[in-house]
């Protein structure tokens, strides 16, 4: 089983820059030679696998990249510089699509692995190439070659950084939808969710992916309910979220069922730090909760918060405590990749 996180983008490389007519003006001289450059070459369209971006989320926001064209080419023979290539970051695992899915156009699996995707068109030749014995004054030239065009899809496999366990019923589904891009079912029933759901949360200019693991019952890791085959997608988490319901039957005893079965799976689930949530705090007053947090403490508990994932309140702490367990990197690496072009046909400049 994988998750997929997906995006649609656009890509266009940019066109060459068109060649000059032009003649050399010199004193006394009336028709100089023609000394019209070639223009230069659009910029190329390339894909990096970057470490440390961990989904696709920057590509919700930013789906459009253009490499710029090629300058256009000079008198004085002089070639119109090349326009920069355009270099568009992806997580490692990330696999280019064709837009009909169809077909892998890229598959990065290595940090650093670049692949020049769309060429940039080359210049046009300036009229100076033209030049020949018969033809002294050409006054032909080329505009420069178009760039090449093309919807892709990005595909990269997804991996939690955080676990979210609970007993059913404790709010997983209603915590994950508030905090991060992820639409889980809510229901009153245990097991709406039936395979885990993941969701990007952004914190801070931080992201990290928050994965909502079905409902564990007492006897899961024994095959209970839907057993615990769920639970080694948490296995690489780095911390792991447990959520309590206040306003069930013991709170207490919550906990210590979910913990015990994390002790039975082993694979050293057991071993994770675990932020506790005390959830649904709109349903309780603050003194209860306190109460509760101290007697989970007692019984073990390393932290614990009172949240409601339903008003958000004590949320924004919970994720405070989550970012001090994950890795140091941020969410903007591919931001300065974005180059929007005005002038992408080249039509403005004309040549003398
Ligand atoms: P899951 O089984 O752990 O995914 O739990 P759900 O998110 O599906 O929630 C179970 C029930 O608790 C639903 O009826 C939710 O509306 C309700 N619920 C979840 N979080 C809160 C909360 O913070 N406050 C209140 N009052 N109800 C909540
Ligand atoms: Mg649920």
């Amino acid at each position: 089983m994988h998750f997929l996180d997906q995006a649609k983008i656009y890509l266009k490389s940019g066109a060459g820059g068109p060649g000059a007519v032009s003649f050399r003006r010199e004193k006394y001289v009336e028709y100089g030679g023609p000394d019209g450059g070639n223009g230069g070459k659009g910029g190329d369209i390339i894909f990096e696998a970057v470490q440390g971006l961990n989904t696709l989320i920057d590509f919700r926001y930013a789906q459009h990249f253009k490499a710029k064209r090629g300058d256009h080419g000079r008198g004085r023979d002089q070639t119109g510089a090349g326009a920069d290539d355009l270099v568009v970051k992806v997580p490692v695992g990330t696999q280019v699509l064709s837009e009909d899915k169809e077909e892998v156009l890229a598959d990065f699996t290595e940090v650093g692995q670049q692949v020049v995707f769309l060429e940039g068109g080359f210049g046009g030749r300036g009229n100076a190439s033209y030049k020949s014995a018969t033809n002294r004054a050409p006054r032909q030239h080329q505009p420069g070659e178009p760039g090449e065009e093309m919807w892709v899809w990005l595909r990269l496999k997804l991996l939690a950084d955080v676990g979210l366990l609970g007993l059913p019923n404790a709010g997983k589904s209603t915590f994950i939808n508030a905090v991060s891009n992820a639409q889980a079912k809510v229901g009153h029933y245990a097991f709406t969710t039936l395979v885990p759901k993941l969701g990007v949360v952004r914190h801070k200019a931080r992201e990290f992916v928050l994965a909502d693991i079905p409902g564990l019952i007492e006897g899961a890791a024994d095959g209970a309910g839907i057993g615990d085959r769920f639970l080694g997608h948490i296995e690489r988490c780095r911390v792991l979220i447990h959520l309590v319901d206040i306003a069930g039957d013991d709170p207490v005893e919550a906990m210590r069922i979910v913990e015990d079965e994390l002790a039975a799976y082993g694979a050293g689930l057991d071993d994770k730090p675990r932020l506790v949530a005390l959830n649904k705090l709109d349903l309780a007053d603050e003194e209860l909760g306190a109460a509760f947090a101290e007697e989970m403490i007692a019984a073990g508990a390393e932290k614990v918060f009172n949240v409601s994932g339903a008003t958000g309140e004590g949320i924004e702490q919970l994720l405070d405590a989550v970012l001090g367990y994950l890795p140091d990197r941020t969410s903007t690496e591919t931001k300065d990749v974005e180059v929007e072009n005005e002038d992408e046909d080249g039509g403005e400049w004309s040549p003398i």
